[in-house]
């Protein structure tokens, strides 16, 4: 079986590292904050090419504590896509606004800035652009609007750490990016964690108080915050990983590449990567209608693929109260259905990616009838 993702296989080439290191913090006792937090803020920051990073306990957290301290909470909307993992939108109803979808691109699958314009209202404070898969929103456009209404960006880099968008780093562009160091993600830690990077000050300072009980002077407590920290040895395993990110990101870059030549003749749609971006791969998503028989014939020759995210969040049952109905949002729907991620972490063999689109050769060769219609290079299926 070829799971999505395998994270023993990264493990065991960083195990003895990370051994000593265990070692070392277990004795020191320090686990919360801590002076790996501090070097993880330090690199990430430099990594990100921004002033400031602030590690809190999760990228769901990054999300709701940077919101709150760009001064976003009740009566608040927040602009975001439907199509997206559920914490990007459930963040802003935590952070006590409301979310407002606008539709995506059908070639990126990120949030359509042609469309977002229309949804602005006196209440719109913040556009929360998503940098999905590894491939960054078009943020220029984005950040005309932002300039244009007074508005504040904030980026969800969850799944986007080390990608570029016209040679800038997500989590630079926009007020804010959120991180997630979840272990599936491309930086991943043993746990939860995540962090905020940001050129702003105040927002950086807000974070600092937030994630630890308002509180920036023991027992002094300037506001009602949270307990969101990250630990000393999660910071520790990021510092040991982020020596590798950009190697791991090359290798998926070039994984997605083979896929992508192999799979070029045949009719199911891969990813796109407008010029001048960096895509960095935390999912490989192709996209056929409908992708559940694909799915169950790669599952029975052993191999494990997924979709990402079956349904577009405005059909989710924890918003409905948001008054959204099927129809809404056609391309999110549309992409819900007919997408699904094979596997891409680094390590896979050469075999198995052969093997990987090998079988998907087979069930388009065995499904499909395609007739060839070359118009500007794309196939039409019958
Ligand atoms: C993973 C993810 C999050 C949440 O991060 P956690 O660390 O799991 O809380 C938020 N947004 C997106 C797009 C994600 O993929």
């Amino acid at each position: 079986m070829i799971p999505i993702l395998d994270l023993k296989r990264q493990y065991k080439t960083i195990e003895d590292k990370v051994k000593d290191m265990l070692q070392e913090i277990v004795e020191s006792q320090s686990f919360v904050l801590g002076k790996e937090v501090e070097k993880i803020e330090e690199n990430i920051s430099r990594y990100c090419g921004t002033k400031f990073a602030v590690g809190v306990a999760s990228g769901t957290d990054a999300l709701i504590l940077s919101l709150a301290a760009m001064g976003i909470g009740k009566g608040d909307e927040v602009i975001t896509t439907p199509f997206t993992f559920t914490a990007t939108a459930e963040a802003i109803v935590h952070a006590g606004a409301k979310p407002v979808f606008v539709d995506i691109d059908p070639k990126t699958y990120n949030i359509n800035p042609a469309l977002i314009e229309k949804k602005i209202t006196k209440r719109t404070k913040a556009i929360l652009p998503v940098h999905l898969y590894g491939l960054c929103a078009d943020m220029d456009p984005i950040l005309k609007i932002r300039e244009k209404h007074g508005l504040k960006v904030l980026e969800d880099c969850a799944q986007a750490i080390g990608s570029k968008y016209k040679g800038r780093a997500t989590g630079s562009m926009g007020d804010g990016g959120a991180i997630s160091f979840y272990p599936g993600k491309n930086l991943g830690c043993f746990g939860d964690g995540g962090m905020v990077v940001t050129n702003d000050k105040k927002i950086y300072d807000n974070m600092r108080l937030l994630r630890n009980h308002g509180s920036d002077k023991r027992y002094y407590h300037k506001a009602i915050g949270y307990n969101s920290r990250l630990d000393n040895l999660q910071a520790a395993i990021l510092n040991i990983k982020l020596s590798h990110l950009d190697g791991w990101i090359e290798n998926r870059i070039k994984i997605a590449e083979f896929f992508t030549k192999e799979l070029k003749n045949f009719p199911i749609q891969t990813p796109y990567t407008p010029p001048d971006y960096k895509h960095s791969f935390h999912l490989y998503v192709l996209r056929t209608s409908p992708a559940v028989e694909i799915i169950n014939y790669l599952a029975a020759k052993g191999i494990e693929s997924r979709t990402y995210y079956p349904v577009s969040l405005h059909l989710q049952e924890c918003f409905n109260f948001l008054g959204y109905k099927r129809g809404d949002f056609p391309e999110s729907e549309k992409l819900s259905q007919g997408s699904f991620a094979i596997p891409i972490y680094p390590e896979l063999t050469l075999k198995e990616k052969t093997y990987i689109v090998d079988t998907i050769k087979q069930f388009l060769n065995k499904t499909f009838t395609t007739l060839k219609i070359k118009n500007e290079n794309h196939f039409f299926i019958r």
